[in-house]
């Protein structure tokens, strides 16, 4: 399967950027990850997926914004556990 790897944004960076991710702790505690839709700009919160040790994010990745169809399959968050 194809994968597209987002890159983990600067530490200082409170958002990421296009084709970046930054993890976020839920108010639960558990940890996930926000990433920003390549095609509008939106931001994602995958608090719905699974992230695997590798950093690969099950089910696909759906733009959360109606009027974007940006979905892709494979997506890998580069340097999830560093
Ligand atoms: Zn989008």
């Amino acid at each position: 399967m194809a994968q597209k790897r987002f890159d983990r944004a600067p530490n200082d960076e409170k958002w990421p950027a296009c084709g970046q991710w930054k993890r976020v702790k839920m108010f639960d505690d558990t940890i996930t990850a926000r990433l920003k839709c390549p095609e509008c700009g939106c931001i994602a919160l995958l608090n719905d997926h699974e992230i695997a040790a590798g950093g690969a994010v099950t089910p696909s990745v759906v733009c959360p914004r109606p009027d974007c169809d940006y979905h892709e399959s494979g997506v890998v968050l580069a340097g999830w556990l560093d």
